[in-house]
């Protein structure tokens, strides 16, 4: 009789975003000429950029000719993209073969696949509040998980305690949902523990490209990494590309655990189960790398900045603790009063028709917190501020 994999009996109900849609749609359904702005969403609300439309339907075109049609692609990505990213770390002065890099068809896949590659007796360490997906993937394969708490004390960027165990450990900077992004300094405290420990570090990049102040966007940037973390990143958040679906992950060749290569084990597992992203999203891709599309892509994360300095500038003015938003398109505030996060989505809500995220959908260190994206239109996020500073003031 088949059997299932019993550890997805042990999965929670991811009831977060449901349960938002829910009193929403409640709300409006009794107040239908009430106009709620949504300060909550993940998805990006700019377009393609012309650089990145210019490449795909150059593509597309192609596609459509017997001399110039594509069929199965490497696995690992083509040249033409592999060698613009490496381009876009070199450009930072970081040096890699583009053979350490594999294009995905977006940061979360990779995130749950590279899981395929790692004994199930490893433990896992993972920050709280968190990115779900870190958590998830984990339960699905029944490894051990501690959490790591992330609190106001700590800025939300916990460092290696004494008592700190993990043989893979999760790092998110910029990071969702709190914003935090660490320093040089904080993530050479986590390389020198992984180094010593014989640790994994999962380094998600995928808010990168918000980072504006000199604070590490890679990895690679400190010393020691590459013997020691596997970078995810992502052109969802960079370029638009959240329905586009392409991004990339970095596995040096100087990984090697258990006597192992960790490039050629992600290799094979890349040619085994994934065909690669097809060829007109890769050439769209390489649109967001070329110039144009550089200048291109930065006015967008640009506009969702200047959202999140408006949303910045208000509570600075309401006086109310937050981190995030400066090199970050999320803010994470402390909810005022001392009231809980869903109490505060309900008050704004019905208050001030603004829809935002109850912190504690991120874990449990996330209760009495609340997150606001910067995603939406100038537009909607003035309004939305313009209505929390009348609520609260
Ligand atoms: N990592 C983090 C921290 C994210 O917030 C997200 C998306 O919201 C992802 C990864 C997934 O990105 P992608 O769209 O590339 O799968």
């Amino acid at each position: 009789m088949l059997k299932i994999n019993e550890h997805y009996l042990q999965l929670k109900e991811s009831y977060l975003f449901s349960e938002i849609a829910k009193r929403v749609r409640e709300y409006t359904a009794a107040h239908p000429e009430q106009r709620v702005i949504r300060m909550g969403i993940g998805d990006v609300s700019r377009p393609l950029c012309p650089a990145v439309i210019k490449q795909m339907q150059a593509a597309v075109a192609e596609m459509g000719r017997a001399e110039t049609f594509h069929g199965y692609g490497p696995e690992q990505g083509y040249d033409f993209l592999r060698g613009a990213v490496a381009g876009y770390y070199a450009n930072r002065g970081i040096t890699l073969d583009p053979d350490e890099i594999f294009i995905s068809d977006g940061a979360k896949s990779d995130l749950g696949n590279i899981l395929d590659l790692f004994s199930r007796d490893n433990t896992v360490l993972i920050p709280d509040p968190v990115y779900p997906v870190y958590v998830d993937t984990n339960i699905m394969e029944g490894r051990t998980i501690h959490f790591l708490e992330a609190n106001q004390q700590n800025g939300f960027l916990p460092l290696p305690q004494d008592d700190t165990q993990g043989d893979l450990i999760y790092l998110c900077s910029p990071n969702n949902p709190t914003g935090a992004v660490y320093s040089r300094a904080q993530l050479q405290a986590w390389v020198d523990f992984a180094l010593a420990h014989r640790s994994l570090i999962l380094f998600d990049a995928a808010y990168e490209a918000f980072v504006s102040d000199g604070s590490p966007r890679s990895i690679y940037e400190i010393e020691g990494a590459r013997r020691c973390a596997i970078e995810f990143c992502s052109l969802s958040k960079t370029a638009g590309f959240t329905g586009t679906r392409c991004g990339y992950t970095i596995v040096p060749q100087a990984l090697v655990f258990d006597g192992a290569p960790l490039r050629r084990l992600w290799l094979r597992r890349q040619t085994t189960k994934f065909n690669g992203v097809s060829y007109v999203v890769q050439r769209a891709a390489m649109g967001v790398f070329t110039p144009e599309g550089q200048a291109q892509t930065r006015e967008s994360i640009e506009y969702y900045k200047r959202n999140a300095r408006c949303m910045t500038d208000t509570l600075d003015r309401l006086g109310i603790w937050y981190t995030g938003g400066k090199n970050s398109p999320y803010v994470w505030l402390r909810c005022p009063g001392n009231m809980d996060s869903w109490a505060f989505f309900d008050k704004l809500l019905h208050e001030a028709q603004i829809v935002g995220t109850p912190g504690e959908g991120f874990g449990q260190c996330g209760q009495g917190y609340f997150r606001f994206s910067a995603f939406s239109s100038h537009e909607d996020t003035q309004e939305a501020m313009a209505r929390l500073e009348t609520l609260l003031r």
